[in-house]
């Protein structure tokens, strides 16, 4: 079985877009991939948060993610911070990783755009970190948004690079598997683009039905077409792609019946979408509201995660002492 890694930053909670886009897709490889899902807490440093909100928010993706249904006896869900033999490889690969090609990586140099005063080692050094979470388990395969290609081919060429000053065939070369052109697009429905926590549009799977509601209602619409069988405007389009993913195909054909012959009234679609989204919602949100409340339960599935990814890593780092010329 090949094997899969994927790593999540825990910035806040999954919203309608991480479901549909990723953590479904996941849903799927777990069963037909060695899947290590790892909660990138150490990557979260680069940003300086308190030990309360990392403690809050690597409990909460854990909850949403387990509430999804992500399942700890199928597949490995870790906290990145409890495989120690991580910080050891990202050394290794930090000592054959140059200051030019690190610098030229596109998020770094947003992040010194964007966080003048904050322009840490550990952001210069993202991309051996990634690599290094990715070759640990001697992953071929990872599920990635178009935006972290270039950190990708940092991944490629760190690996490549080990073995080729050792001489060894060593780590396998990681692929990008692209979620995207497997995986809908959700769109936001503020009028334009898509769903996203820094778009500021997102509906969250943990959001109460009133919370849906309100979102719903507020979205953008237009007067409503007059001629039959019109293109429907962005706003539009979207409102009817967000009910294409969560409603029934036959509750789709009948507001865009309605589209069609200029007879549709936003408000009752709305109030329809909104019905729908909570119905997907419901289940998963009780869910995480369960396992929120259960530390021990939490507990139990990050040591278990804890121990399959460290007797993974711990293989892994043996043999690279020995390749190094360390004692193993
Ligand atoms: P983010 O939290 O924005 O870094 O998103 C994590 C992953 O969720 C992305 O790499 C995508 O695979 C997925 N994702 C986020 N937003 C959307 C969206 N609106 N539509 C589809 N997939 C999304």
């Amino acid at each position: 079985m090949e094997t899969v890694v994927s790593g999540i930053r825990p910035t806040g909670n999954l919203h309608l877009g991480n479901y549909f886009g990723a953590v479904k897709s996941f849903l799927k490889m777990q069963y037909e991939y060695n899947c290590f899902f790892f909660i990138a807490d150490w990557h979260s440093l680069t940003t300086h948060p308190h030990p309360d909100n990392i403690r809050k928010s690597v409990k909460t993706i854990l909850a949403e993610y387990l509430a999804c249904g992500l399942d700890p006896e199928k597949t490995t869900i870790y906290i990145q911070s409890d495989v120690r033999e991580v910080p050891e490889l990202y050394l290794y690969l930090n000592m054959n990783a140059y200051l030019g090609e690190l610098e030229r990586v596109t998020s770094f140099k947003d992040k010194v755009r964007t966080q003048p005063n904050n322009v840490n080692a550990g952001l210069l050094t993202y991309p051996s970190l990634m690599a290094a979470d990715i070759i640990i388990h001697k992953a071929v395969k990872v599920p990635v948004g178009k935006d972290q290609e270039q950190n990708m081919e940092m991944a490629r060429k760190f690996a490549r690079r080990f073995n080729q000053i050792y001489g060894v065939e060593y780590f396998p070369e990681p692929a990008s598997f692209h979620l995207s052109e497997k995986a809908v697009k959700v769109p936001g429905l503020d009028g334009s683009g898509k769903m996203g926590k820094s778009e500021g549009n997102a509906i969250y799977l943990i959001d109460d039905e009133k919370t849906i509601k309100k979102k719903v209602m507020k979205a953008v619409t237009d007067s409503g077409p007059t001629e039959p069988n019109s293109e429907k405007p962005e706003a539009v389009a979207n409102l009817f792609a967000m009910m294409e993913i969560v409603s029934e195909p036959s509750t789709y054909e009948y507001f865009n019946e309605k589209y069609n012959t200029c007879e549709i009234r936003y408000g009752d679609m709305k109030k329809q979408l909104a019905v729908d989204i909570n119905a997907f919602c419901a289940p998963i949100r009780e869910k995480i509201l369960d396992i929120m409340a259960n530390d021990a339960y939490l507990e139990k599935v990050a040591a278990q995660g804890a121990e399959k990814a460290s007797v993974s890593a711990a293989k892994t780092l043996r043999e690279v002492r020995e390749i190094i010329g360390f004692r193993p």
